[in-house]
């Protein structure tokens, strides 16, 4: 017997059908007595649609929230429908979605009215994509004979911060809070259904997680609730050695430690929120990263060791696409203090996230990583600020067709010749680099090639550690 969390993602909750397979998960394990409880993210694309609508609606157009909500509407009665086969419980669940929605239209509503959509309420209205998919799977659970009982993150007792948008929860008090209300429950074989991504902050105002947050939610309950297991069931096996559309041959990694796969989530594995493991790896509770839709296979076990059997030296490599390099140059830069904090107060100040830095001691010339979109934006602050007469800096350029590949493994820690074997399979493709950067943590190795080549880079070194037969 095992108490463990198992989150749903948007697309494990994409249509009614794949909801009562979910359900269906759910209840076999409960069967064989595990105590689980279960975290849904929205219906695929919902939350997207959301964030659109609440944009939209800030410039009043009363038209486009009522189309909206009626589409909302028939969507979720549709999957009511393929997910739920009692008529008395479709009847119970479309009357939440129905109440839910008329409640969503109201706030769409007033922001149009007031013209202007706050960080507040921008949480308010994305949380409604949970409030509704969270009642269908509770109605499906319900459908295969079992107790279940749906909550709010609020009301599971999730008690974040006041970051609206990417808020952290207060541990202490969320293990409190939540050990009394679902603790209870589960010892009785109730199955509670918890809606990610929601929380509230300690004034009951509702906060998000950040996007992809349902991932957060369930480590917060698993380590708050002490499972055995958090279970992360999405729609792929595992976290991969590579992007399976690259190299037909990537496989499965069994085991990673977490800070592996907290390298790899940055790094678009797309296999988790970043932040994620931050509570689990603290109480040293396994995550898993399986196919809602294969459960005899066991998918990616996330624990504090890497894999003691293998000692590979490197585990994956991924490309990250549409990014943009950003070089800063200037010889007044040499040594003087305070230049480097100069050039990223601008970007930070400008809400510009840096992905990768670089530079050499000879201090004349800093590159940086950033995501293509912001380049405009990122170029143009920088111009205004750095280029004044005499200033630090005599050059701003940027490169937009760059992508950054990230070789990754715990084992690459302390391992001799390391880089020059990367490298020399890049130069041995007759491929240049652009720029290097390596963590202290020395978990991964990063470098930015023309995205042109990145397909060709990523394939060879696929190859030459020989990660398909790991
Ligand atoms: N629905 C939220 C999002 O799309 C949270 C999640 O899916 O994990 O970001
Ligand atoms: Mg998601």
């Amino acid at each position: 017997m095992k108490k463990i969390v198992m989150k749903f993602g948007g697309t494990s909750v994409g249509t009614g059908e794949n909801i009562r397979r979910v359900a269906e998960l759910v209840t076999q394990n409960a069967k064989k007595g595990d105590k689980v409880a279960v975290v849904v993210s929205a219906l695929a694309g919902v939350t997207n649609k959301l964030l659109e609508v609440a944009c939209q609606a800030k410039r009043s157009d009363e038209k486009l929230i009522e189309k909206f909500t009626k589409e909302l509407l028939q969507k979720h009665k549709e999957a009511v429908a393929d997910a739920v086969t009692s008529k008395q419980l479709q009847k119970e669940v479309n009357q939440i979605i129905e109440e839910t929605i008329a409640e969503l239209e109201k706030v769409l509503t007033g922001i149009c009215y007031v013209g202007e959509l706050t960080p507040k309420s921008k949480d308010y209205v994305v949380s409604f994509g949970e409030r509704l998919s969270a009642p269908i799977v509770w109605g499906a659970i319900k459908d295969f004979k079992f107790e279940t009982q749906c909550f709010t993150g609020k009301d599971a007792g999730i008690v974040t911060d006041s970051n609206f948008g990417d808020a952290d929860p207060l541990m202490n008090f969320t293990t409190h809070l939540v050990r009394e209300r679902l603790g209870p429950l589960m010892e009785k074989g109730v199955i509670p259904v918890v809606t990610g991504f929601i929380a509230a902050n300690q004034d009951g105002i509702v906060t998000t997680v950040g996007r992809g947050g349902s991932d957060y939610t369930a480590t917060i309950l698993g380590v708050a609730l002490k499972v055995d297991e958090v279970w992360i069931c999405t729609d792929v096996d595992g976290i991969m050695t590579t992007d399976p559309k690259i190299v037909l041959t990537a496989k499965m990694l069994p085991q990673l430690s977490y800070q592996e796969a907290a390298e790899m989530a940055i790094f678009g594995a797309k296999a988790m929120h970043p932040r994620a493991l931050g509570p689990v790896s603290k109480e040293n509770i396994p995550v898993r990263i399986r196919n809602a839709f294969h459960p005899e296979n066991p998918g990616t076990l996330i624990t504090k060791e890497p894999n003691s059997n293998s000692k590979e030296v490197v585990k994956a490599v991924a490309m990250i696409k549409d990014v943009a390099m950003i070089n800063v140059s200037g010889a007044t830069m040499v040594g003087a203090p305070g230049s480097y904090a100069k050039v990223f107060d601008v970007l930070g100040k400008n809400n510009i996230n840096v992905m990768m830095i670089s530079t050499a001691v000879s201090e004349a010339n800093i590159s940086m990583i950033i995501k293509r979109g912001l380049l405009g934006r990122a170029i143009s602050n920088l111009e205004i600020a750095l280029l004044e007469r005499g200033g630090l800096v005599s050059e701003v350029t940027a490169e937009d067709d760059v992508a950054v590949i990230a070789v990754m493994g715990a084992y690459m820690k302390g391992t001799l010749g390391l880089a020059s074997r990367i490298f020399a399979i890049v130069a041995k493709k007759g491929i240049n680099i652009r720029m290097i950067a390596q963590g202290s943590s020395e978990l991964n190795i990063s470098f930015v090639v023309k995205e042109k080549d990145g397909v060709a880079v990523v394939k060879a070194i696929h190859e030459e550690f020989n990660l398909d037969k790991a």
